[in-house]
C-alpha cells in the first residue's frame, strides 16, 4: 500500500518507518525544508534511539522518500496519515490549525478515493471536522474516508512502541476504510480495538490523562509523606506490586511534563468544560502538577538557607525525560526559570540536549564551584555518575535529586547533603 505521512516530526517520522517495516511504500510530507532535506540524507532531525538506522535502512531500500510537495504526494498515495502538532491553545484546548491546513490541502489535491487517517491526537468530533474541510476544499465529489488511529509511542523508546504496541485503535464508520486499515496492520501481534472516531479519538486523551493522574496522585503523596517522614519511594514500591495498580508512573518526581501529557490533560479538562460536565479530578491533577516545581524550589531554598542569589547552581537535565532530546513543557525549564528569577549563577548540563550556548560541557566541568546540584532528567548517565570524583570539584555539596534517582546512603557516606522528593 503506498502511504503519505504528513508532518515528519516524531510521530510522522516513526510511523512511516515502521509501515516501512512492514513492507509498504512510505512518502513523508513536511513543509519545513530543512526536515526535509536531512532526512533524505538520513539524519533525523531529533533525537530517538534505532530510528536513525531504520531510516538509512529504508532510505537504501528505495521504501521511503521525502518531500515538501503537497499535490505529488496526496495524487499519488491512497493512504494519509496526518501526523501534525496539535498544540495547546491560549485556552487550553487544543489547536487544530495544522490539522485543518492539512485537511483542506488533501481536500484541493485529491483526484481518487482516499482513506484519511488522524493519528495526531485530536479532541472528540475532529473526524467529522475533518470531513467537513475536506469536502469543503474539493473542487469536485471525490469520494474519501476519515477514521481516527491515535499513537501511544513514548519519546525514548519509539521504535520499539511503534512496532510493538499494547493495542490499535480504529475508529471509522466506514466499512471500507477499516478493512483497509486491517490490511495495513495485519502484521501487528496486538489486540486491535475497532470503534467510532469519537470513540477513538477519546480513548488518547483518556490514556493519557489517567498516565498523568497516576503521576499527580503519588506527586502529592509524596508531599504527604514528606510531612510524615514517610519514604515515598517505599509506598510507590508495595503500591505498584499490586497488580491491581501496577508499578508504572508511580515515581514521585517533578511532576509530568512533555509535548503531550500536559497539553492532552489540558484538551480534556476543555472538552469537559465546553460541554457543561468538567472534570475535576483532572482539574486537580493539572494543579498538582504546576505545584510540583514549586514545592521542590521551596525545599531547595530551605535547605539553601532561604536566598539563593549569587548561589551557584548546576542543574543536571533539561530533556522533559531521559532518551529523548524533547525539551516541551519540560519541568527542568520551570526550575531553570525559577533559579534565574532567584538570581543564581546557573550552569545546564543535558547528555543530548543543545544549549542555546551550542557547547556540550561535560558533568564534571558543569559541576565545578557549583553550591548545589539538582538533578531533573533521569538519564542513566546521571545514575552511574562519579559522586566521590565530583564532591572535590564543588563549592558546597548539595545534591536535589528530582526524580528520586541516586542512591541517597551512597551519597550520603560520602558527604554530601541529599535531598530527594520525600526520599527519606
Ligand atoms: P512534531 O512537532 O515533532 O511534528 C509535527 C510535524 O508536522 C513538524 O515537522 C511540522 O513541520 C509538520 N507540519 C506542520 N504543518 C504541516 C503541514 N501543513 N504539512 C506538512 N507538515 C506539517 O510533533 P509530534 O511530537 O510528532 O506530534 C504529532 C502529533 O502526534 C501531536 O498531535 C501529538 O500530540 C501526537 N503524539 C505525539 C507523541 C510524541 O511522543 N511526540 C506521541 C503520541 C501522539
Amino acid at each position: 500500500m503506498k502511504i503519505l505521512i504528513v508532518g515528519t516530526g516524531y510521530v510522522g517520522t516513526t510511523t512511516g518507518l515502521i509501515f516501512c517495516e512492514m513492507g509498504h511504500q512510505v512518502t513523508g510530507l513536511d513543509l519545513d525544508e530543512t526536515k526535509i532535506k536531512a532526512l533524505e540524507a538520513g539524519k533525523l532531525h531529533f533525537y530517538e534511539p534505532g530510528l536513525e538506522d531504520l531510516l538509512i535502512k529504508h532510505i537504501a531500500a528505495k521504501n521511503i522518500s521525502f518531500t515538501k510537495k503537497t499535490k505529488k504526494a496526496v495524487k499519488e498515495n491512497d493512504v494519509i496519515f496526518i501526523c501534525v502538532g496539535t498544540p495547546q491553545g491560549t485556552d487550553g484546548s487544543a489547536d487544530l490549525t495544522f490539522v485543518k491546513n492539512v485537511a483542506e490541502s488533501i481536500g484541493k489535491n485529491m483526484d481518487n478515493y482516499k482513506v484519511i487517517v488522524t493519528k495526531s491526537t485530536v479532541p472528540v468530533g475532529t473526524a467529522e471536522l475533518v470531513t467537513k474541510w475536506i469536502s469543503e476544499s474539493q473542487k469536485d465529489k471525490i469520494p474519501f474516508d476519515v477514521v481516527s488511529n491515535p499513537e501511544f509511542l513514548r519519546e525514548g523508546s519509539a521504535v520499539l512502541d511503534a512496532l510493538n504496541p499494547d493495542r490499535i485503535v480504529i475508529g471509522t464508520t466506514s466499512e471500507k476504510a477499516r478493512g483497509i486499515m486491517r490490511d495495513l496492520y495485519k502484521d501487528f501481534h496486538c489486540p486491535i480495538v475497532e470503534t467510532n472516531p469519537r470513540a477513538s479519538e477519546m480513548i488518547k486523551y483518556a490514556a493519557n490523562s489517567f498516565l498523568a493522574l497516576k503521576i499527580s496522585y503519588i506527586n502529592e503523596l509524596a508531599r504527604l509523606c514528606n510531612r510524615l517522614q514517610i519514604n515515598v519511594n517505599d509506598v510507590s514500591k508495595a503500591i505498584g506490586l499490586d497488580h491491581r495498580i501496577g508499578p508504572h508512573f508511580l515515581n514521585a518526581g517533578l511532576g509530568y511534563g512533555g509535548s503531550c501529557f500536559p497539553k492532552d490533560v489540558s484538551a480534556l479538562i476543555q472538552i469537559a468544560r465546553q460541554i457543561g460536565r468538567p472534570m475535576s479530578i483532572l482539574e486537580s491533577a493539572a494543579k498538582v502538577n504546576k505545584e510540583q516545581t514549586d514545592y521542590f524550589i521551596e525545599k531547595i531554598k530551605q535547605a539553601l538557607g532561604g536566598n539563593l542569589q549569587s548561589k551557584t547552581i548546576a542543574v543536571l537535565g533539561v530533556a522533559f525525560k531521559a532518551n529523548t532530546d524533547d525539551t516541551r513543557e519540560a519541568p527542568s525549564l520551570v526550575i531553570i526559570k525559577q533559579l534565574l528569577e532567584e538570581k543564581v549563577n546557573l550552569r545546564v548540563h543535558d547528555p543530548i540536549v543543545k544549549l542555546a550556548s551550542g557547547q556540550f560541557p561535560t558533568v564534571a566541568e558543569t559541576v565545578t564551584g557549583a553550591d548545589a546540584v539538582v538533578l531533573c532528567t533521569d538519564w542513566d548517565d546521571y545514575k552511574t555518575l562519579d559522586w566521590a570524583s565530583l564532591k572535590p570539584l564543588m563549592n558546597q555539596s548539595y545534591i536535589f535529586d528530582g526524580r528520586n534517582m541516586i542512591d541517597k546512603s551512597l551519597v550520603e557516606s560520602l558527604g554530601f547533603n541529599y535531598l530527594g522528593v520525600a526520599n527519606h
